[in-house]
């Protein structure tokens, strides 16, 4: 087993050199890289440069990794890729209250936060297996798709899919 919290870099040498720089390349798996119908499969891998400056550490570079998403109209699973770019200051200083910064925690900083935050705002809230995707039958769950089961459904507005849902599992 690695330890558990291997995003805490230490940056002490960092600090100790203005101007240096140092290369981070890794992979691990993060908590939490999920919304409703999307969540990130595995451990994202990032590949990024660490540079001391005046205020702290620049970190630049990108987060990727794999997805799983769920198709809002037929719930079918669906694989896909993400790569999200990042550029964030992490502060040595104090931060003041809307400072879009994250701090330098004594000799560390943590990217897990900054994971988060990147990744989490790239995950589609509404995927789709496919742009047309015909969704489920609402009278038999027939994915359309894949067969016509005859039926002829009122036109479900999308928008109002996840409200339907929502009644669904309450039991109308
Ligand atoms: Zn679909
Ligand atoms: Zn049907």
């Amino acid at each position: 087993m690695r330890e558990a919290r291997s995003l805490l870099i230490d940056v002490s040498e960092l600090l100790r050199s203005p101007g240096s720089s140092r290369r981070l390349e890794l992979e691990e798996e993060v908590a939490g890289l999920a919304v409703p119908m999307a969540h990130v499969a595995g451990a994202p891998v990032l590949d990024l440069l660490a540079e001391r400056v005046v205020e702290g550490i620049l970190i630049s570079g990108t987060v990727s990794g794999a997805l799983e998403l769920e198709c809002i109209r037929c719930l079918t699973e669906v694989e896909d890729v993400f790569s999200v770019p990042v550029s964030e200051l992490f502060a040595t200083g104090e931060i003041a209250p809307g400072d879009e910064v994250y701090p330098v925690e004594g000799d560390h900083i943590d990217l897990e936060p900054m994971v988060r935050d990147a990744v989490v705002l790239g995950l589609p809230l509404n995927p789709l297996c496919r742009p047309d995707c015909k969704g489920l039958c609402p009278q038999c769950g027939q994915d359309l798709n894949e067969a016509d089961c005859g039926h002829r459904p009122e036109r479900i507005d999308v928008r109002w899919e996840p409200l339907r849902r929502l009644k669904e599992t309450m039991g109308e």
